[in-house]
């Protein structure tokens, strides 16, 4: 084992809430390891329904939870320009719904005061008319509706770019690298024990160590004996790799709960569902029977809903806080900074709870816990200060395609993931090959991830660029994604292929619950073309 290197603070957990708390402390001079046992992003933070919002739900219990997330949705929509996007949504109301029109518009009147901390516009009220034209898949006996303004965003780049700054200013930053256990001295916490990409085990000293591992913080908490109690509650979606829609819709489920499609750039998620967790959260399954569930709800506000094709699905598991005796849907979404001190493990504070759509509150709340404790005096600049490449305006798109050669749509998705930034990621992948007919990533970008963003695998090349993410689900891209990743890491070609069929066993996992009778064809279908391409390649 290495001699353990020595930090002011170890971070645990690579998710939103670790990655901004990494980028929080190293803006405030301290040194920063940032640990995650996956990739960036890949827990709870990638499955969330990808939206920075300020929950108008949870006005009618935790008025104040509405107010913060609005509040902190505003600092991040102005730092993360490039990530973010409109989702505009239309809440159709239906005889026997648990909310009338008249309610409906009084709920959007009250979040109508919030929405400006967002930069987001009011409310209007439509006919049962207007809002067939504006979205004519909506069922013919809709009474009326009332719009809806949020914020969409791709979260596994928004906690990469939190982790890209935490670097640019000192930190170090390690994915696939897991902590095995916490370092004590008569009962301080001074230290972790973590394991590596290549299985080494290593230790780093710390005068701090954060636990900001989501739902797994109880995990953590139990390697220096503090108990931390979550109510953790799994969610899931449906994944259309197209819109089906023009705006985003909610709709009532059978026990009353709102589910929300959401109409994202290019891509729509349908979900979610919210049930107590009992289950290992190294293996969160989605059931059929939760499918069901949503599409059942769908289908009485829009009804064609069953003849469109879910190409995955996601699950992913809230770190609720505690508490007994509420109905999943009606916990809070607070956060709560623990200091481990008075439980005799000092030097270790838990951040827990809370919602993507203010992590970066959450971050500086816990960033001061700690500067508190070492006696470190900065202040936060995080409400303010731009996230890698929204320091200026991007190039003008026509221009950025013309002179690189692709298409408009792929220079769109690349400034989405970049920024300004997105022409020295061209330049350095110096090839405008596009990867796959469906989803327009050019080969440059993924060079450059592999390059420079930690890309390890091809499930962290799905995440950085979106490779993999169109209609084909990757069929026809993922081995040529094998061969780009390969070739920058050194894969032999049998490492090429295993990679690839690594990747297409796990998406399989998540395709299964989704796969009507056409979709197991298709599925035989592309299972087929695999097997083939693995034998004319002379490895099977
Ligand atoms: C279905 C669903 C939809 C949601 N939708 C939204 C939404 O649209 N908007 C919103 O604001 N919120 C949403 N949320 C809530 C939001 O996603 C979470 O609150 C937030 O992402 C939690 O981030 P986190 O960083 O705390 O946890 P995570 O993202 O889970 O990160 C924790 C990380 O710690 C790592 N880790 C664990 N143990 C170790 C270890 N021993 N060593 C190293 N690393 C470790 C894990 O691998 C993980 O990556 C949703 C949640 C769910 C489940």
């Amino acid at each position: 084992m290495a001699a353990p290197s020595s930090y002011d603070v170890v971070v645990v957990g690579g998710g939103v809430t670790g990655a901004g708390v990494a980028r929080d402390l190293s803006l405030r001079g301290l040194s920063v390891l940032l640990l995650e046992k996956g990739d960036w992003g890949a827990g709870t933070s990638g499955a969330s329904s990808w939206m920075i919002h300020g929950g108008p739900r949870y006005l009618e219990y935790d008025w104040d939870t509405t107010r913060l997330s609005c509040q902190d949705a505003g600092h991040i929509v102005s730092i993360a320009r490039n990530l973010v996007y409109r989702v505009v949504f239309i809440i159709p109301v239906l005889p026997h719904d648990r909310n009338n029109i008249e309610r409906m518009e009084t709920a959007m009147e009250v979040y109508d005061r919030f929405q400006p901390l967002k930069h987001a516009h009011p409310h209007r009220r439509l006919t049962a008319e207007e809002a067939r034209e504006a979205e004519p898949g909506l069922a013919p006996d809709v009474i009326g509706a009332v719009t809806m303004e949020e914020w969409g965003v791709d979260p596994h780049r928004l906690v990469f770019a939190n982790v890209q700054d935490a670097m640019a200013h000192g930190a170090r930053a390690m994915n696939h690298t897991r902590v095995t256990g916490l370092i004590r001295d008569a009962g301080k916490v001074i230290g972790v024990r973590y394991q590596g990409p290549d299985g080494a085990g290593s230790e780093a000293r710390a005068r701090a160590v954060v636990n900001a591992t989501g739902p797994w913080s109880p995990e953590l908490g139990a390697m220096a004996g503090v108990d931390i109690e979550l109510r953790p509650a799994k969610g899931i979606h449906l994944v259309y790799p197209h819109r089906i829609s023009n705006f985003s819709i909610s709709a009532e489920s059978i026990d009353g709960r709102d589910l929300l499609m959401v109409a994202h750039a290019g891509f729509t998620l349908l979900g979610t569902t919210d049930d107590d967790f009992y289950g290992d959260l190294g293996s969160v399954e989605v059931q059929e029977d939760e499918v069901d569930y949503l599409l059942q709800a769908f289908e009485r506000v829009f009804p064609s809903i069953r003849r469109y094709r879910a190409v995955r699905t996601t699950a992913g598991v809230r770190p609720t806080l505690y508490k007994w005796r509420r109905y999943e849907d009606e916990l809070s979404r607070r956060y709560e900074v623990i200091d481990h001190s008075t439980q005799g493990a000092d030097g270790l504070i838990t951040i827990a709870g809370g919602k993507l759509s203010m992590y970066r509150l959450m971050a500086e709340e816990t960033a001061d816990a700690v500067c508190r404790k070492l006696a470190h005096e900065a202040q936060s600049t995080t409400a303010t200060r731009p996230l890698p490449g929204n320091e200026s305006d991007p190039a003008p798109v026509a221009e950025l395609a013309a002179r690189c050669g692709i298409p408009a749509m792929a220079v769109v998705k690349l400034q989405g993931r970049h920024g300004s930034n997105a022409e020295k990621v061209l330049d350095e992948g110096a090839t405008s090959r596009v990867l796959c007919r469906c989803e327009p990533v050019t080969e440059g970008e993924l060079i450059y991830a592999t390059r420079h963003e930690q890309v390890r695998t091809l499930a962290d090349a799905f995440r950085r660029v979106g490779v993999t993410g169109g209609p084909c689900a990757g069929a026809a891209c993922v081995m040529r994604a094998a061969e780009v990743v390969g070739r920058e890491l050194g894969w032999s070609a049998s490492q090429r292929f295993e990679a690839a069929s690594e990747f297409v066993r796990g998406a399989w996992l998540g395709r299964a619950p989704v796969l009507g009778h056409s979709g197991w064809a298709q599925e035989e279908l592309a299972q087929g073309s695999m097997r083939g391409l693995l034998m004319g390649n002379g490895t099977r």
